[in-house]
Order: C-alpha cells, then structure tokens, then sequence
C-alpha cells in the first residue's frame, strides 16, 4: 500500500469526579443520558492499567495498519483527573475541550464508565473509552472498539453514514461486544482517514 502514516497519541488513564453545582439536576430538560455515578456525586475511577491500554493499542493499530497503513504511535500513557459534568453532552464537550492535544497527535480518555450506548465516544482530535464495555466483550474487543472510536477521529463520520450499513465494516453503527467484528473499511473510508490523518 502506500506510505505509512503515524498518528501519535497521548493516552490518559481518567478519574472523573462530578462538576458541583448538579447542572443536570436543575430542571431543565436534559437531553441524552446521564452517568448515573457522577450524577449523585461520586467520583468514578478508571480501573484501566498500561497493560490493557497497550493491548488495546496493539489491537487497533493491527486493524488501521492493515486496513489503512494508519498507525498510532507513540503512545504515551500518563494518568489523568478530570471534573465533568454527569450528562453525555456536557461530558463529551469537556473532553473536547480538555483532552485534544493540538496537531498531528489524538488524545485518548480511558474511563471506568460512559454514558454512551456504543462504550466509547470519538470525534475532533479526542476519543474516549469505556472499560466497563470493552471488558464486557470478546477477547479483542476493547482494541476493536478503540479502533472504531480512532475511526470516528479520522473519517469524522459520527453517524457511520460511510459504513454503508455493512456489519463487517469497522464503522458499522452497532456492535455487539460478544460478536467479531471484521474491521473491514472501505476505499473511500481509508482515502478520508489518510487525508485526514495527515491534516491532523
Ligand atoms: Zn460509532
């Protein structure tokens, strides 16, 4: 294939602890799920170890050579706290706010719990993962997940329009962490992803 191309990132072991002030709980009607947890003002920490996160890093990074010639590296691993609010808007623009680590590099937030459907969140330069959904699939499964939210970042297709419905496809909508998912993308997925890789 072509020249291989390498996205560095910088990954975070994350403690999120709840915003005081209970935004979520002021009255207003709230859109999109909240994390139970943070909502009631515990702290959540994350549980993942270097391990796991390089394992998932291998994982990903075998499907985006192969598919792509897209690789993220280096990795550099450090832990990190954060004060989120508990509702899935709020919580995913702080990490846009917080987590993106300027060009030609992604930051990758790995947390005990999301209040995601799909277990992770990816867009902009950051991606996040839930470890309470990557743990609950297949062996492989947190790498494939990380693989599909680092999807998200390079064909910035947050509704997996170019997935084209195919289920074998990467960036197919829903997954089932107890069913493989192939990793295939397409041509005009990987043309997207190299450009934009490049244009990080
Ligand atoms: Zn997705």
């Amino acid at each position: 294939m072509a020249n291989r191309i390498r996205v560095s990132v910088k990954a975070y072991i994350l403690t999120l602890y709840p915003q005081s002030g209970g935004s979520a709980r002021s009255g207003g009607a709230v859109q999109g799920q909240n994390l139970r947890a943070l909502a009631i003002g515990l702290a959540v920490p994350s549980f993942w170890s270097r391990a796991e996160i390089s394992q998932a890093f291998d994982e990903a990074n075998r499907i985006w050579i192969r598919e792509a010639d897209i690789e993220f590296t280096p990795v550099e691993i450090s832990e990190r706290d954060e004060v989120v609010p508990a509702d899935e808007n709020g919580m995913w623009i702080h990490f846009v706010n917080h987590l993106s680590p300027g060009a030609r590099a992604v930051g990758v937030g790995f947390v005990y719990d999301l209040p995601s459907n799909e277990g992770g969140w990816g867009g902009g330069h950051v991606a996040v993962l839930s470890g309470n959904k990557a743990r609950s699939g297949l062996s492989g499964f947190a790498g494939n997940l990380l693989a599909h939210e680092l999807g998200h970042v390079l064909t910035d297709d947050p509704n997996h329009i170019l997935a084209g419905g195919d289920a074998s496809n990467l960036m197919h909508g829903s997954r089932n962490p107890r069913v493989a998912n192939a990793g295939i993308l397409n041509q005009q997925q990987i043309s997207i992803a190299r450009t934009r890789a490049l244009n990080l």
